[in-house]
């Protein structure tokens, strides 16, 4: 559909003059404001310290009626509303820390035209008061910040977000545009449907952050973390550790406390006045150093961090980026150091596990809520107490699984007053204890995508690739060049991502045969039936009893990279899987296979270019 004509009240530049101090846009500012202007809809992908707020900001400006901005947190909407008022800009915000009465009075303001920009918590939706309140008001854009809130795949999932969609018709379908730092298309297709973006322009840029030292230390004791803490801290002053768990978080907060260094503690399990605390303490640099799960962070606007360590493996790389990135926001060096130890990876499992409870826990949690309930259908438990009434094995399930049962509409949760824990109401609980019916396969689907996650993460830890290529080629911007700054990198020897030569390309295609070999073709392509192990074997040619056994000394491809070496077959897997020419299935047992690029390459249909392994590179855990 053709771009609604707005008519403008200045220039983007003109309003860049007047009301910013900045010499000009930052990169990919002005082509996505110059979108914006032309009045379509768009999806803009940039990371943390970007520059996206201004992309929404100055169209604000320009636009005759009023922007909504849709921000998920309050601390974070008041900082912005705060720096728009000091440079004279008409903002104001509406969330619930406002009384009825001044959310009454502001939405009049809007009504008057009185504001340029509006922030709004996207909960104010539920109500349809709000909603007609907005209506009849000349809204020339709807911004949706943090837009990966929308989707269930996200890192940050939060159901208001899906009502936005409704939210944007009911109030006649405004231009909108999307913001978020998370650029993977599952994700990005997510924001496109729930927001039903009318042929929106799309950028993707400025994931690349060349001032991080991004690394990863194989470590495999603890105190070996403490090392390395130690010697970053000292040399870097400033920065941020992240850990897993609550209870990680206290045991390396006290091991700095130890050494005399000081800093703060940030996790979900402090109260919110504990929480808010830390953070003022760390933003006013009272405080140099934060140690925090990753409840820490989106917000946080301390431009000088000059590390960022993560004690543990993070859930995906999305996290890991983000709370990387927090590092180095001024443009200055900056080191992120990832502690890995394969081990901690079960620590994620069972967080996977936790968030994704399984219909016979469900089951047993509302099971056990029916035999405490009250005359009142009131049931007062904390999610310990729950946990093991219910016997549930991962205590995390529980809460995840409370918020499945409110979904679904079979409990209510309302806050105890003066306690911290939350009181649950059953809805109708006679009717419910014949069929409870739970929305089993969108679990499953979440709980498979998280794994998915996970193991792009740890493939990213075993990865020689250089880390920023890898980021960026997960992200789908173009990976351009080795960064020069990573461990991989850095790495003496290492090689860069490049095209075979003639006879690195017949290696190559030899080696993919033998993989299709070893793997059966079926309707919906290739189909794994064997390990990264046992295919090495075959085309080395070994005579060992597995070979043997299951006859693959048969096969056409027996054999025929033997003069290679098992070490360096196993190096150029790991290379062909990098390149994304073979792909790990996931079973009981991890089992290779061929995908379509991979079979195009074997066929000499398709060019490609991979990290090269050395002619040398020795025996890697078989775990991938
Ligand atoms: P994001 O929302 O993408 O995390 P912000 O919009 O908060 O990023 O911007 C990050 C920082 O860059 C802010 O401190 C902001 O003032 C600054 N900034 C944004 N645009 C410009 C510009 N054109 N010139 C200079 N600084 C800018
Ligand atoms: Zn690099």
């Amino acid at each position: 559909s053709p771009a609604p004509s707005k008519s403008l009240l200045s220039t983007p530049h003109e309003a860049l003059a007047k009301h910013f101090g900045f010499s000009g846009f930052l990169d990919g500012q002005e082509s996505v404001i110059s979108e914006i202007v032309s009045g379509k809809d768009g999806l803009v992908v940039m990371p943390t310290g970007g520059g996206k707020s201004l992309c929404y900001q100055i169209p604000a400006l320009c636009f005759s009626g009023v922007t909504l901005v849709i921000s998920p947190l309050i601390a974070l909407m008041k900082d912005q509303v705060d720096a728009l008022v000091a440079r004279g800009i008409s903002a104001t915000m509406i969330n619930s820390t406002l009384s009825w009465a001044e959310q009454r009075e502001r939405l009049d303001d809007m009504r008057a035209g009185k504001w340029k920009l509006v922030y709004v918590a996207p909960e104010r939706f539920r109500a349809e008061s709000f909603l007609n309140a907005i209506r009849g008001v000349e809204v020339s854009l709807f911004a949706v910040d943090e837009a990966h809130c929308l989707s269930q795949w996200g890192h940050d999932f939060r159901p208001d977000y899906l009502r936005l969609g409704k939210a944007l018709e009911k109030i006649g379908s405004p231009q909108c545009v999307a913001l978020t730092a998370t650029a993977t298309p599952v994700v990005r297709e997510d924001i496109r449907s729930v927001l039903k973006l009318r042929n929106p322009f799309e950028r993707v840029s400025g994931f690349s952050r060349p001032n991080l030292a991004l690394s990863i230390t194989g470590v495999d004791k603890a105190s070996h973390k403490d090392e390395r803490i130690k010697s970053i801290v000292a040399a870097h002053r400033t920065g941020i550790i992240y850990c897993a768990t609550r209870k990680k978080v206290d045991s390396v907060s006290e091991t700095l406390a130890s050494w005399g260094i000081k800093c703060i503690a940030y996790h979900g399990g402090m109260s919110d006045q504990e929480r808010d605390r830390a953070q003022e303490i760390f933003i006013q640099r009272k405080v140099d150093i934060a140690v925090a799960t990753n409840a820490f962070g989106m917000g946080i606007d301390r431009p000088d961090v000059r590390f960022v360590i993560h004690y543990e493996i993070p859930g995906s790389v999305e996290a890991y980026y983000q709370e990387a990135g927090r590092a180095g926001r001024d443009g200055e060096a900056a080191v992120c150091e990832m502690l890995f130890n394969y081990a901690d990876t079960r620590t994620q499992e069972f967080f996977i596990e936790g968030a994704n409870p399984t219909a016979a826990t469900i089951r047993s949690i509302y099971q056990y809520l029916l035999n405490e309930a009250d005359r009142e259908y009131e049931v007062h438990r904390t999610l310990d107490e729950i946990a093991s009434g219910a016997d549930v094995k991962n205590p995390m399930s529980v809460g995840s699984g409370l918020t499945v049962l409110a979904r679904s509409g079979y409990i209510q949760r309302f806050d105890v007053p003066g306690k911290r824990t939350r009181g649950t109401r059953l809805l109708k609980p006679e009717v419910l204890t014949s069929q409870l019916q739970l929305d089993e396969s969108s679990i499953e689907e979440k709980d498979r995508r998280d794994r998915e996650k996970l193991k792009a993460m740890v493939e990213m830890c075993y990865s020689r690739v250089c880390r920023q290529q890898w980021i960026l080629t997960y992200f789908g911007e173009n990976g351009g060049k080795p960064c020069g700054n990573c461990d991989v990198c850095r790495e003496e020897g290492s090689d860069e991502i490049r095209p075979p030569t003639t006879e690195e390309a017949l290696i190559v295609r030899k080696a993919l045969s033998g993989v299709a070999r070893m793997s059966r073709r079926t309707a919906n392509g290739w189909e794994a039936r064997f390990g990264r192990g046992r295919i090495v074997q075959m085309l080395a040619g070994s005579r060992s009893q597995e070979i043997l056994s299951a006859k693959l000394d048969e096969l056409s491809t027996y054999g025929i990279l033997k003069e290679k070496g098992a070490g360096y077959l196993n190096a150029l897997m790991r290379s062909l899987h990098d390149a994304r020419l073979v792909i790990t299935i996931n079973g009981d047992y991890p089992l290779l296979t061929l995908t379509d690029e991979g079979e195009q390459v074997m066929r000499g249909k398709k060019s490609f270019s991979m990290n090269w392994p050395d002619t040398d590179a020795g025996p890697k855990p078989d775990s991938l």
